[in-house]
C-alpha cells in the first residue's frame, strides 16, 4: 500500500514553520507496519493544493491530508478535496451544534465563520474533534481512502490515534520493531564506512537507516514483517550486535535517549550532582540538561561566565592567567571547571570556553577552537577540541562533546578478567 502524507498551509513553505505532525503520523504509521511513500508540503492557494492533491490521489492508496480545516477564507482543504473528487459538500447540522456548543462553554456566540467547518464530504464519515472546531473526515473512493485532519498538533495526534490507525490496522505488513542507536564523536562519513559490513549482513525485514547532524548520529534498525514479536526482537538483537562491533566504541545510547538524558541517568545512579561553567555555550549545557524531567536531582546549577571578568567574579579565575594564556585556553578552561566545582558545592565541575565565531578567531586560536574540562574529586582533565561549521553547530558541539566527557567519566570502568 503506497501512502502519502500531504501538509497544507502556506505558513508551511515559508521559513518560519515546519510541517513536524507528519513525522509524528510516520511514527504511528511505522509502529503498524505501514510506509510513508510520498510527502508533500503545500500552500493554501486552491490551483496548488488541487494539483497536490490531484498528484496524491493518483500516486497513492492513503492520502493523509492535514491542515486548512479552520475557519478562516485561506482555509480551504476541505472545499478543495470535495471538488477534485467531484463531490457535494453536505450541511450537517449536528456539526454546528458541537460548534456552538463548544462556544456556549467558554460564554461565546458561535461564529458565523465557523459554518463552513460544518460541511462534509458526501459519503464521508465525520471524526471528532474534541479538540478543536473542525472535525475530521474519512472517505473512500473506488481508489482511493482519504483523511482529511485538522493541522493543530494537540488536535490531529489524538484524532490519528483514535480514529486513523484502527482504520488501518491490518493493511500493513504486521508486526514492526525499532531499534534507535545514537553515536557521538565520529564524522557522518566515517560511520558509513565502519557500516558497509552491517549493510551487507542485513536480514530481511529490517532496514538500516542513518540521520547525521554534526555532533550526534543515529542508526534506526527498524523490522517490518509477520511473525512473533520475540522473532523480530532477535532480528534487531543481531544486528544491534554487528552495529556494536562496528561503531561500539561511540555509542552512547541504544534506546534512543539523548544524550542529556544517558549523563542525567549516569548522576541519578551514582548519587553525583553536577554545575557547569559555560562560556562559548552561552547556557545550552544547563538548557540540555533540565529538559530532563527530575534534572533537580543531580543538576545544581550553570554559571553563563561569557565575559573575562565574569570568569574571574564568579569563578576566581585569576586575571593574570587569563591575561597570560587568554580565555580560550586549556588553563583557564581547567581552572573555571575547578573554580564552578568548588563555588558550588558539586561532585562534577563542567567547564567550556571557546571560539564559537563566525568572528574573534586568529590563526593560533581559530573559529570553532573549544576547551572543555571535566573537574572531579582527583582534578581536572581537559580536552581541545576543533570544531566545523556555524556558530550554532559550534556551540552545539561543544555541549555534546562536554556532556560525552561526562558520561565517559561516569561509566563503569570494565571489570578486570581474572
Ligand atoms: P490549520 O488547520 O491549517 O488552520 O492549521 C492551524 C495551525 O496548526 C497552524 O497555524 C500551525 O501552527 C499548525 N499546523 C498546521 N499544519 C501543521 C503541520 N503539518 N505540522 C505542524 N503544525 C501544523
Ligand atoms: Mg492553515
Amino acid at each position: 500500500m503506497r501512502i502519502e502524507i500531504v501538509a497544507v498551509g502556506s505558513e508551511l513553505v515559508t521559513p518560519d514553520f515546519m510541517d513536524t505532525n507528519s513525522l509524528r503520523l510516520t511514527a504511528g504509521l511505522n509502529d503498524i507496519g505501514l510506509g510513508v511513500a510520498f510527502k508533500t508540503v503545500v500552500g493554501d492557494k486552491d490551483r496548488d493544493l488541487a494539483s497536490a492533491l490531484r498528484t496524491a490521489l493518483a500516486r497513492a492508496d492513503l492520502v493523509l491530508c492535514m491542515g486548512g480545516l479552520g475557519p478562516t477564507e485561506d482555509d480551504r482543504t476541505r472545499e478543495t478535496l470535495a471538488r477534485v473528487l467531484r463531490r457535494r459538500l453536505v450541511f450537517r447540522a449536528s456539526i454546528r451544534e458541537k460548534i456552538r456548543e463548544r462556544f456556549r462553554r467558554r460564554g461565546w456566540p458561535m461564529a458565523a465563520s465557523n459554518l463552513k467547518q460544518c460541511y462534509v464530504i458526501a459519503g464521508a464519515e465525520v471524526l471528532d474533534n474534541p479538540n478543536g472546531t473542525a472535525p475530521g473526515q474519512w472517505v473512500e473512493t473506488r481508489h482511493n481512502r482519504i483523511a482529511l485532519l485538522p493541522g493543530p498538533p494537540h488536535e490531529i495526534l489524538p484524532m490519528f490515534e483514535k480514529d486513523v490507525l484502527p482504520r488501518l490496522k491490518g493493511l500493513g505488513r504486521g508486526l514492526s520493531a525499532r531499534r534507535v542507536i545514537r553515536l557521538t564523536g565520529l564524522g557522518e562519513s566515517a560511520m558509513e564506512m565502519r557500516l558497509k559490513p552491517v549493510y551487507a549482513r542485513t536480514p530481511s525485514g529490517v532496514t538500516v537507516t542513518t540521520l547525521a547532524v554534526p555532533g550526534d548520529l543515529s542508526i534506526r534498525l527498524t523490522y517490518t514483517g509477520a511473525g512473533p514479536a520475540a522473532a523480530a526482537e532477535a532480528r534487531l538483537d543481531e544486528l544491534e550486535a554487528a552495529v556494536e562491533r562496528a561503531v561500539g566504541p561511540w555509542i552512547y545510547s541504544r534506546d534512543g535517549r539523548g544524550l542529556e538524558e544517558v549523563v542525567g541517568g549516569l548522576l541519578r545512579e551514582r548519587g553525583l550532582t553536577i554545575a557547569c561553567a559555560e562560556s562559548c555555550t552561552g547556557g545550552l549545557i544547563g538548557h540540555r540538561l533540565t529538559e530532563v524531567p527530575g534534572s533537580s536531582d543531580y543538576f545544581l546549577e550553570s554559571a553563563v561566565t561569557y565575559s573575562n571578568r565574569a570568569k574571574t567574579k564568579r569563578l576566581g579565575v585569576p586575571a593574570a592567567l587569563i591575561e597570560r594564556c587568554g580565555a580560550v585556553s586549556a588553563p583557564v578552561a581547567r581552572a573555571m571547571a575547578l573554580g564552578i566545582r568548588r563555588t558550588s558545592g558539586a561532585d562534577i565541575g563542567l567547564a567550556v570556553t571557546g571560539v564559537a565565531g563566525p568572528g574573534g578567531g586568529t590563526a593560533r586560536k581559530p573559529v570553532g577552537l573549544v576547551y572543555i574540562a571535566v573537574a572531579g574529586g582527583r582534578g581536572a582533565a581537559v580536552e581541545r577540541c576543533s570544531f566545523a561549521g556555524g556558530r550554532s553547530y559550534v556551540k552545539f558541539q561543544s555541549s555534546q562533546k562536554a556532556l560525552d566527557l561526562v558520561r565517559k567519566s561516569l561509566r563503569p570502568r570494565p571489570a578486570k578478567a581474572l
